[in-house]
This record gives C-alpha cells, sequence and structure tokens, in this order.
C-alpha cells in the first residue's frame, strides 16, 4: 500500500506543487492522475519512486518511509516500482532486447553491465517480458525502428523485466495517436488485472482516465479536489477539477 499522509512538497524555488495531500493507494488499484497542466500531477506520482523529495509529511510503501531510504536500500526500493514516460526513454540506436535487458543492470557488477554480458536467466527473463507484451518478433530489430506504439511495449516490457510491483506513468500516451493510445492503455489494464500491479497514470485525456481506470483522483493547484471511482465522475467533478479550461484536457 502507498501511503500519502499530510504530504507537501515544495520545489527548491519556493514553489509548493503538493499541499498537505492524504491519500491511500492499494495493492493492485489502477489510478488515473487528472488535472491541468501544472496542477502537480507529475510531481506528485514523482514523489512515490523519489524521484522527487517531499518537503513535509509522511510518505510511505509498505510500510517503508520512502524518505529514510538511501543508497542500496534505495536503488533495491526503485526495482519494486516500473517508471513509464511520454518518450518511451529507449536507446533507439540498439535493439529491443538490449533495451530490456537493461533493467538488470543495476544489479550488475560494473564489468559485466560495462561488457554488456547478461546471464542465460536474465535473457530468457527479457523474451518473456517481450512476449508478455505481444513484441517478441522485435527482439533483434532497432528500437527507432519500431512504431511509437511498439516503443512503449518495449518500455513496458523492460519494466515488467524489472518485476515490479507498482508501475508509475507519466503521461504515457500523450505522443500516441488515438488507436494507439487505446491499445497502449490496454496493455496497461492487462497487466494490472493479470499481474496485480498497482498503476497509477497521470494522463490528461479523460476520457481514457475513466474507461480505463478504477479511481480517479483529480489535482487542482496542488490539492486533491476529487478522488473517488471513476464511474462517479460527473460533470460538476469536471469542472471542479479543471476550473472550466478544459479545452486543453479533451481527448
Ligand atoms: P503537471 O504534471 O500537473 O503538469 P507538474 O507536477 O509538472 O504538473 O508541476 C506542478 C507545478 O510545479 C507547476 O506549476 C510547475 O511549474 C512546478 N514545477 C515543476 N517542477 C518544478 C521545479 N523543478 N522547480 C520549480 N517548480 C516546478
Amino acid at each position: 500500500m502507498i501511503e500519502f499522509q499530510n504530504v507537501s512538497k515544495r520545489y527548491p524555488n519556493g514553489f509548493e506543487a503538493l499541499k498537505d495531500i492524504n491519500l491511500k493507494i492499494e495493492q493492485g488499484e489502477f489510478v488515473a492522475v487528472i488535472g491541468l497542466s501544472g496542477a502537480g500531477k507529475s510531481t506528485l506520482i514523482r514523489t512515490i519512486n523519489r524521484m522527487h523529495d517531499i518537503t513535509e509529511g509522511t510518505l510511505t510503501v509498505d510500510g517503508t518511509n520512502v524518505m529514510e531510504l538511501q543508497g542500496k536500500s534505495l536503488r533495491i526500493f526503485r526495482r519494486k516500482i516500473g517508471m513509464i514516460f511520454q518518450s518511451f526513454n529507449l536507446i533507439t540506436r540498439t535493439t529491443v532486447i538490449k533495451n530490456v535487458l537493461t533493467a538488470f543492470v543495476p544489479e550488475l557488477p560494473w564489468w559485466r553491465a560495462f561488457l554488456g554480458v547478461f546471464k542465460k536467466e536474465e535473457k530468457i527473463a527479457a523474451l518473456e517480458a517481450l512476449d508478455k507484451m505481444g513484441i517478441l518478433d522485435k527482439a533483434f530489430v532497432r528500437a527507432d525502428q519500431l512504431s511509437g506504439g511498439q516503443q512503449q511495449r518495449v518500455a513496458l516490457a523492460r519494466t515488467l523485466a524489472q518485476n515490479p510491483q507498482i508501475i508509475l506513468a507519466d503521461e504515457p500516451v500523450a505522443s500516441l495517436d488515438p488507436v494507439t493510445a487505446r491499445q497502449v492503455m490496454d496493455d496497461f489494464k492487462r497487466i494490472n488485472q493479470d499481474m496485480n500491479i498497482t498503476v497509477i497514470i497521470n494522463i490528461h485525456h479523460v476520457e481514457l482516465a475513466l474507461q480505463y481506470a478504477s479511481r480517479v483522483i483529480g489535482i487542482r493547484e496542488g490539492t486533491i479536489v476529487y478522488d473517488g471511482p471513476s464511474a462517479q465522475v460527473t460533470q460538476q467533478v469536471l469542472d471542479s477539477i479543471y476550473q472550466g479550461k478544459r479545452e486543453e484536457a479533451a481527448v
């Protein structure tokens, strides 16, 4: 379980991006975080794996106080949490399989990472992850030869190879066309349901959020203004989240 207790986040320039957040997310939930650009969605999800440090309150994941982790314990903790970005973050000039194998790099002795020497089990795990994402046939293709949707699947396979408990996704479908965006959302749903991995997605497509997530968290100016089932999100709720400025939020 992920738990925020009175969490605030102030950036070094003094700007308070999160204000007194209280939240509990159980293992296996599919949560969409919605709100206007600049509302604090990305900051919220990036505090969970300590890409950003909180500045007040307590944030725990399975009882571990995230702010107390450092060095090796932080590296081990981060392995439980996959991260997916809008821009896929692949090494585009190398093969798909090598991209997935980078999931194992943090645990390798330096010389194996340096030489790119991977064990048979690691190679099998990487191929299995590609198979789960339906792109095993692309294993030996260079990543930059793939479409955007396929590249996001490779990123998901790399995350799955890490055997994560939680996947955080920061605008994962924002650079994809509407049809491909739905296919990638289907992938998230399948991963969530079949593997009981908690999925937390920061997304500006409201329709996709409501269709795929079971729970929606609406943020406005660093404050949670809605937290509940996606089925209960009304126009009034959307108005309070988007303050009537929804043009950029439309699908
Ligand atoms: P969203 O994901 O909802 O678009 P963000 O979490 O990226 O919003 O940003 C929330 C607010 O925090 C914005 O006003 C943004 O300008 C500000 N912000 C983000 N990163 C920094 C930073 N490194 N330093 C100062 N302010 C920041």
